[in-house]
């Protein structure tokens, strides 16, 4: 079993000021895959301090030593690719191939985004024309802490780490206990790479602790959390007393509206979007609003595709989704699942229980819900597992008032082959995000949420802008 009990603080390894193991669990097997720390409250102090001592002299480096340190991070990320995908697998249950090419390749993505916006970025400006006396400086906030999730651990991962390294903070990284070991490799490149010591720091540990402590911790100038909703609201509360910047990307209940001049691959599509990652996505498409005049037959689909969806250990190479991260997770959906069918949800596919033939491990059967209606709890809170609540509308306008009436805000997509029709509905929807017609937002966009999914923008210049000051300054002169 592998052993990784200590933390990189202040450029080295070092060993928790006081044991407290963690198993960390493969969820295909059940088994423990890993042994790690988790940190208390003088770990979490030891790596705010390092974080502060180093960050004037990393908020003084040019940018572009700044940026050239990150393109040392992507190369030595390009050499540790395997070993990321064996662990997330091992750890949050990825299948491998997914694991190698979408959780893996996503942090590369964003790394090299970064360097491209950080490149073009104005962090020095006038004001204008009109005050050729006034300067605009962007600045790092300073100290940030980054608290991640198990579900894209690299993704969430780079989004940060790659943003608060260009925009000069220095960082504190906890990473979901749940998939740590993905994070300390992370910790080896950052080593690999060069950059001074205290830039980055790495503590495991949990919510309750080290997520807490950082929170709440007076040096600390910003939180950059990506979670779940309660514990954002947890992290807002704890970060007041210090008025510290809190960012945050929260859940989602996506709604995927499908008209009748949708695209014919439109419902497919969107079923296999919904599975991806065993539903484990914050912008999983997890409602399929359908128009009436095309609901039963897109139903019958559904039902079809989502049969067809195979379930396997995460280890196993091919196309077929695994299990769900832990136990804990795993009865919440079928809790869920169940409330689905004791609210008069007609069940097409899947279901409670694990699928045929397995005994072992958090697997849960690729499951759609037709003829659900808007106030469901299926309909209602985010399941984060491979299940689909399909609702049919009449018209455009109950489609919007469906759509908007969540909590949530983060993605909503359309399926229309009016180009009118997309547009009214882009404005419509109150989401960070809306995406048409199966097409990905290009390089650079920002991703995030309205509403309860949060506030914070990640990726490209606006996720550079999360970490930074701006400064006003008047009587400047030209040097
Ligand atoms: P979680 O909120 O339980 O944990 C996320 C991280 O926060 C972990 O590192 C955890 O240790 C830490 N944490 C938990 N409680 C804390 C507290 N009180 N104070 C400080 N830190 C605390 O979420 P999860 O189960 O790991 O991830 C799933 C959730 O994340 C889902 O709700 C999903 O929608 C959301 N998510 C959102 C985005 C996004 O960008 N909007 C992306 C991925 C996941």
């Amino acid at each position: 079993m592998i052993e990784k009990r200590d933390f990189y603080i202040n450029g080295a390894w070092v060993a928790p000021s006081q044991a407290n193991d963690f198993n960390v669990i493969d969820p295909s097997t059940e088994d423990a895959c890993a042994v790690i720390s988790l940190g208390s409250e003088a770990d979490t102090n030891a790596a705010v301090a390092a974080a502060k001592a180093a960050l004037p002299g990393w908020m003084a480096t040019p940018v572009e030593e700044r940026i050239a340190l990150v393109e040392k991070l992507v190369d030595a990320y390009k050499t540790r690719g395997e070993d990321l995908a064996q662990a997330m697998s091992s750890e949050m249950g990825a299948p491998i191939d997914m694991s190698r090419t979408q959780q893996v390749g996503a942090g590369i993505y964003h790394l090299k985004n970064f360097i491209r916006a950080a490149k073009a970025f104005e962090f020095d400006k006038p004001l204008g024309d009109h005050a050729p006396e006034d300067r605009i400086i962007h600045e790092a906030v300073g100290v940030a802490a980054l608290i991640t999730p198990w579900n894209w651990p690299m993704n969430q991962i780079t989004l940060k780490v790659g943003a608060a390294a260009v925009a000069g903070c220095t960082m504190v990284l906890k990473p979901s206990e749940q998939s740590p070991l993905n994070a300390m490799i992370f910790a080896e490149m950052i080593d690999e790479a060069g950059f001074p010591p205290g830039v980055f720091n790495l503590v495991n540990g949990d919510g309750v602790g080290v997520g807490s402590q950082l929170s709440a911790h007076p040096d600390v100038d910003m939180v950059s959390f990506t979670g779940s909703t309660r514990a954002g609201t947890a992290i807002s509360k704890a970060a007041a007393d210090t008025l510290k910047k809190v960012h945050l990307e929260l859940g989602g209940k996506g709604a995927n509206v499908v008209f009748e001049d949708a695209d014919e691959k439109a419902v497919k599509r969107g079923v296999l979007h919904m599975m991806n990652n065993t539903g484990q996505s914050c912008n999983a498409p997890s409602r399929m609003l359908v128009q009436r005049s095309i609901y039963d037959q897109a139903v019958e689909t559904a039902g079809e595709v989502a049969a067809k969806v195979t379930v396997g250990n995460a280890h196993d190479e091919g196309r077929h989704i695994g299990p769900v991260v832990n136990e804990m997770q795993w009865g919440k959906i079928q809790g869920l699942i169940q409330q689905g069918i004791d609210e008069g949800a007609r069940l097409v596919a899947g279901g409670t229980g694990r699928p045929d033939g397995m005994n072992k491990g958090f697997y849960v059967k690729p499951t759609v819900f037709a003829d659900v209606n808007n106030s469901m709890t299926i309909a209602r809170e985010e399941i984060f597992g491979p299940v689909l609540a399909m609702i049919p509308f009449d018209t455009e306008e109950e489609a919007i008032a469906i759509a908007n009436d969540t909590p949530y805000g983060l993605t909503n997509y359309v399926q229309t082959q009016d180009p009118a029709r997309a547009n009214r509905m882009a404005r419509a929807l109150r989401s960070g995000m809306v995406e048409m017609n199966g097409k990905p937002r290009s390089a650079g966009s920002p991703f995030g949420g309205m509403k309860q999914s949060g506030n914070g923008r990640e990726g490209g210049s606006w996720g550079i802008e999360d970490f930074l000051e701006v400064k006003a300054v008047s009587g400047w002169t030209a040097e």
